[in-house]
């Protein structure tokens, strides 16, 4: 964990503050992730390659003997109360979904957690992942949650069990049908590399990505357009819609000339859909070679077509992402740009060199509509525990 110092700081504070003056015995931390390439693929069985970041959610904790869990969140775009208290789970009496809905992504990693059973205990959380930006922080509330219950009754140790395990938590307690990727990630991230993931064998080639002539600038629009709630599983169910009509289990199986072949079966927008994966997997596997290359002129290529084609394609973007990707472009060394992370708003990913990061920053402060924040990142480590 590097940049996250003052996070740790903030929660511990907020610890005594919340639990009598008491210092927290334990620490964890989970990254959020940002996704170089590869968007939209993960629930499709396809590639994506993203790396962990140094933003990351901090989990202080000790645990209790009453059988009861306290639990304060200090982010401000937490719905209120921030302060949530219940029983721990036990046989029988299992935990459900409510309200506020920031604390179903920690009861449901509570509930699906693998050895058990869980006893009550004390815990802050704080964050410095953006909320709803796309750089997921919700997979990194989950895998911070996972990794300090591991502290608490270790399981098996199992970090893609892990990874899935979170995954089911986003699925059935905040009823998002998310990819593996963010938890993935945020479990395995790997300081100085990138990772490649094949979500269908769940693989992973780490592609070294430590250049100090390049740059990866992320961009946050701050804008977030309350679509993704619906957008998102709509889209899911469109891919498996085009799967079945090509007779494939999913769309990592069919090729270009599968979907043309099979055009007339499929409404326009389906079409539309598959072809935005089918090409993006594709993008992806090349993306990765020429990382491998050192071929970032042909990676950032990639990232414009990916954008293009989640714009008018997958219909995932928004205006402010398209201007944010638009601008980054017209800065010379900067080799793509492009949204990242599920779309509606969020974030961009750009790729530059080195010396053209501050010009690239300038340009986009200066000229975009709106009010943009910058991470300049380095890929990270994943999840763990923290010296207290
Ligand atoms: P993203 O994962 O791209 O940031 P999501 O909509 O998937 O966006 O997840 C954001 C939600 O996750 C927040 O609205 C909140 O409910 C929950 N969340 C994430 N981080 C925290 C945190 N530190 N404290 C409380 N809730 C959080
Ligand atoms: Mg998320």
């Amino acid at each position: 964990m590097s940049s996250s110092g003052c996070v740790l700081v903030d929660a511990r504070r907020v610890f005594a503050e919340s639990f009598g003056g008491a210092e927290p015995q334990l620490g964890v931390f989970a990254p959020g992730r940002v996704n170089l390439i590869g968007e939209h693929t993960d629930y499709n069985g396809g590639f994506v390659l993203p790396m962990a970041l140094p933003l990351v959610t901090v989990l202080v904790g000790t645990p209790t003997s009453d059988g009861k869990i306290s639990i304060v969140t200090t982010a401000e775009g937490a719905d209120a109360p921030h302060r949530v208290e219940f029983e721990a789970p036990q046989d029988g009496r299992p935990l459900t979904p409510g309200n506020p809905s920031w604390a179903n992504y920690v009861k449901g990693v509570i509930q699906h957690y693998r050895a058990g059973p869980v006893p009550g205990f004390n815990a802050v959380i704080a964050s410095d992942v953006p909320l709803g930006g796309g750089l997921s922080s919700s997979a990194s509330l989950e895998v911070a949650t996972y990794t300090f219950l591991q502290q608490l009754c270790p399981d098996d140790g199992d970090p893609v069990q892990k990874a899935l395990s979170c995954q089911r938590a986003e699925h059935t307690f905040a009823g998002v049908p998310c990819g593996i990727m963010d938890q993935f990630i945020s479990v395995l991230g790997r300081e100085g590399h990138a990772l490649l993931i094949d979500c269908r064998s769940l693989e992973v080639t780490p592609l070294p990505l430590t250049d100090p002539g390049l740059v990866v600038l992320i961009t946050n629009s701050n804008v977030r357009h309350e679509l993704t709630g619906s957008e998102y599983p709509a889209r899911r169910r469109q891919c498996e819609e085009a799967a079945k009509a090509l007779g494939k289990e999913s769309l990592r199986d069919a090729s270009l000339g599968d979907l043309e072949a099979l055009k007339a079966c499929l409404t326009e927008e389906c079409y539309r859909r598959a072809r935005h994966v089918i090409t993006e997997i594709a993008r992806t596997t090349s993306a990765a070679r020429a990382l491998k290359a050192g071929d970032y002129r042909a990676f950032g290529k990639l990232m414009v077509q990916s954008h293009n084609s989640l714009r008018d394609d997958y219909e995932v973007s928004c205006p402010e992402l398209d201007e944010l990707v638009s601008l980054a472009l017209e800065v010379s060394g900067v080799y793509g740009s492009r949204m990242t992370g599920g779309g509606f708003g969020g974030c961009t990913v750009t790729l530059v060199e080195a010396s053209a990061a501050d010009r690239t920053k300038q340009q986009l402060q200066e000229k975009f509509s709106g009010s943009a924040t910058f991470y300049i990142t380095k890929p990270s480590e994943g999840a763990g525990v923290l010296l207290l």
